[in-house]
Formats: C-alpha cells, structure tokens, sequence
C-alpha cells in the first residue's frame, strides 16, 4: 500500500482525497498556489508545498512544478482529482517514468478512452450503444455528405479531441453541413492540435444518463449504477441524482454492463464515467468517457456505500476490487445540488469574495463536501464553485424534501450564491415529476 499521497488539485476534491487518504492511513501531500495559501484543508494535509503563483499554468497545470514537489515530498503516488492534469496521459505517463504512480489509468488507456473517436471504435465492440454516424474521422466531405443523408439531419460535427462543450457544430442541410466541415477542422486544429472531425446524429431532445464505471489492474470491471445530470445551464451540471428517474431497470441495466465491458475491453484501471444521451423511447447513445474521477461522484457512493476514492487508491496500488458486480446494490436515492459562488438573480455572474456567513446543514443523510470555512475568501482565479450539498434518503420523493430541508438550513453571505435557484427547483413541479431534458433549465431560466 502506499505510504505517501500528493494530491494535484485544490479545493473541495483535494479535501475529499486527504480524508480519504486518511481513512487508509496514508498519508497526503498538497500542493498549493499563492492564490490557495490560506486554504483551510491545507491544514488538515500531512504536508503543503507551495507549487508558485495563483494562475493554473504556473501551479496546477504545471509538470515540472507538481513532479518536483512529489520528489520533495517523497511520495509513491499522485492524485490528479478532477480537471487540471486529470485528463492528460502525457502527465499519467511522465509519473510512471519517474516511478509515482498515477491513480488514474495507464497513458495507454486514457488514450484509447479520452480521444472521442477512438472510444467510440472501442465502444463499437464491446456493444455499447452509439450515435449513428461517421466511421471514425472524416477523411473526406462527400463521404461525410453521403454518411449525414443516410443518418438525416440534424446532425453534429464534433472535435474528436474537443472538450468542455467546445468544438460542436450543429448543421441542418447539406450546405451548411459542407460549410462547417471546413470550419470545424480549422478550428479544432487551432483549439485542440488535432483537426480531426467527426459526424453524429444530433438529437434535438435528450436527457443525460452517465455509468460509473471502474477497474482494477487484474482485467475486473464494475458499474456503480447510473446518474442523471439532466439539469444543466451552458453545458455545465447543475443538479445530479441516482437513479435516473423514471428509466425502465432493464433498459439501463443493459447499458450499465456495457459500460463496464468498455473499461474492461481497454484494460483500463481506476474511475471512469460512461456518458450518454438518452432519448424519449429511452434509447441510449454514448456521448463520451470521462477518465477520471466526477465531480457528482458522491451520490453514487450514497446509493451504493462505496467509496469511490479510497477505492481508486486501493487499486492503483494493485489490488483487486474488494467486490463483484453481483455485491453492488442500489439503496434508496441521493441528489446532489453544486453550490456556485455566483448570482442566479443577476444572469450568474461570478461572486468571489470574502464569506463571513456560513452556516451549513447537517442531520440525517446530509453530506456537504466543500473546503469553505467562515473568513474564507473564494480567490476569483478558479471555478466558482464553492461546495457539493448531497442528500440521501431512502425513495426520490424523500431525497428532494430532505434536500429542500436541508437547502432552507443553508445560509451563506454576503458574497451569492446558487442556493437560492436550489431552492426553487426542488419545489419545480416538472423536477419533483422527474426526467427533464438537458435544456430544462435553460427554458425555465427564460
Ligand atoms: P464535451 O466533451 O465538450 O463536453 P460532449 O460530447 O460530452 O462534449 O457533449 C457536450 C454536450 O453537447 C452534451 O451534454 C449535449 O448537451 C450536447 N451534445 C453532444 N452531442 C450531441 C448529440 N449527438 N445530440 C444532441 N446533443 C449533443
């Protein structure tokens, strides 16, 4: 087991990391930048080392900087938590040659599952179910003209190396379809460095449905269920749950176990979350995988009792699963509100600041996971962010009232916050329904 962990990341996920690292009696290492140097976790790590200046290039983002204070700290391993490095096999591959492990996937997994094309080829053959569409990247445009008549239009041209809701064009004819290749190419090359392109249907409503997913380095795999991320504003979760609400059990069930033969088919080990798009006749096409560890990890560990972190670090450090798929059972439900610094009431826009007021919920089935403390100043450099409020409770009806409770207990000042749009949307008659469209909120915010 590891003895030593350096945890690459900063605020609410680095604290989940040193707990979880805790639990295991290891012990965790943070880096932080100037931006972070009052940070209340840090207190609670065995270690801090400054990594430089508050912009994420120089501290976060930065190899060199995060690889030397591993040496410094003599650790075994690192933690990438979520954004930053998490998603880089140039980082997972640079740690293995300096003899750290990465808890995360190997280079070679993250490659064959991070790249969009290359994970649907993957995904093709383990029987997941994908968006009609291009084979692979577009090589030519007639071929994509001839692809897109077949599938008919509306369809997507998306990056194969795109991210972050970035890299997508929609076309709805031909000639708008024959502009667009060109475009999208460029500017894939531009924003990503690597131009490849690639067509899919374009589905005018869905939902979103994602499958927790992981692996071990002794070829097992594991789906922890599914989360409904439907509530979302510009591409960005707003709400999460477990289960999705409404979804025929046997439907997901098989889509659940075909996420879990993709990781396995990659020889991919550690976290990972399947995404799709869910149609009305609850038809399920794969979106991408994220190869790493979510933010709305939590309420899968809520509906399932496991933990997902700590067990991440037992399997990058070798050993097997402690369970089998037929030991994972759903219990109840749990829905998870992200609390931004921002102002709902003035069209979200950033609050950073100094928050003297904070007084959080607590009792039964109620887990907050943020680094903020009272005198805590959100630094304006970072996401907004400023904690995850999960609830669990034993049916929906029972998490979204326990969720408004405890959501009432909240009180955060002077700086806005989320809260209050939180508020509202457990008492929306089309949420407490259940199974809104990914662009629900969007509406309703007009
Ligand atoms: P990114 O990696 O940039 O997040 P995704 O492939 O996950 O890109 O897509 C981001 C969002 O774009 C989805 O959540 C969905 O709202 C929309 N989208 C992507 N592909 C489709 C599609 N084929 N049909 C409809 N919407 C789509």
């Amino acid at each position: 087991m590891f003895r030593r962990v350096l945890i690459a990341n900063r605020g609410e996920i680095a604290l989940r990391i040193i707990r979880a690292c805790h639990e295991l009696g290891i012990e965790a290492v943070c880096v932080y930048s100037q931006a972070d140097k009052d940070a209340s976790y840090l207190h609670l790590a065995d270690r801090a080392i400054c990594i430089g200046p508050g912009p994420a290039r120089d501290s976060y983002l930065n190899i060199a900087r995060l690889i030397s204070a591993a040496e410094v700290a003599d650790v075994d391993a690192i933690h990438p938590g979520y954004g930053f490095l998490a998603e880089r096999a140039d980082f997972s591959e640079i740690c293995r040659d300096c003899k750290i492990e990465f808890i995360g996937p190997s280079p070679e997994a993250m490659k064959k599952l991070g790249d969009k094309v290359e994970a649907k080829r993957y995904a093709k053959a383990a029987k997941v179910p994908v968006f009609p569409g291009s084979e692979g990247a577009i090589e030519d445009e007639e071929e994509a003209v001839k692809t897109a008549a077949e599938i008919g239009y509306p369809v997507i041209i998306k990056a194969a190396a795109g991210g972050g809701g970035r890299g997508m064009r929609v076309c709805h004819n031909e000639a708008s379809l024959r502009t667009n290749l060109r475009n999208c190419a460029q500017e894939a090359k531009a924003a990503f460095g690597d131009g490849s392109v690639f067509l899919e249907k374009f589905l005018e409503k869905a939902r979103h449905v994602e499958v927790q997913v992981i692996g071990d380095k002794h070829g097992h795999a594991v789906h922890l269920f599914e989360r409904d991320c439907s509530m979302q504003r510009r591409h960005q979760k707003v709400i999460e749950e477990a289960p999705a609400p409404g979804v025929d059990r046997k439907k997901i069930s098989a889509v659940c176990d075909s996420a879990a033969r993709l990781v396995k088919s990659a020889d991919y080990s550690g976290a990972a979350t399947v995404e799709f798009l869910m149609d009305d006749e609850q038809n399920f096409y794969m979106l991408e995988v994220n190869t790493r560890v979510q933010v709305e990890h939590p309420v899968t560990e809520f509906i399932t009792g496991i933990d997902i972190v700590q067990t991440s670090i037992l399997v990058a450090a070798g050993e097997p699963l402690p369970f089998r798929q037929k030991d994972i059972k759903i219990e109840g439900h749990a829905i998870e509100c992200r609390i931004n610094a921002e102002d709902p009431a003035k069209g979200f826009m950033p609050s950073a600041g100094r928050i003297d007021t904070w007084r959080v919920p607590g009792g039964p089935g109620v887990r907050l996971d943020s680094h903020v403390v009272p005198g805590y100043t959100v630094p304006p450099t970072y996401d907004s962010m400023v904690g995850k409020l999960i609830v669990h409770a034993g049916s929906r009806e029972a998490a979204i009232r326990r969720s408004s409770r405890a959501l009432a207990e909240f009180e955060v000042g002077p700086i806005k916050t989320t809260i209050p749009l939180h508020r509202e949307l457990m008492a929306d008659s089309a949420f407490v329904t259940g199974g809104v469209d990914i662009h629900f909120l969007e509406r309703r915010l007009k």
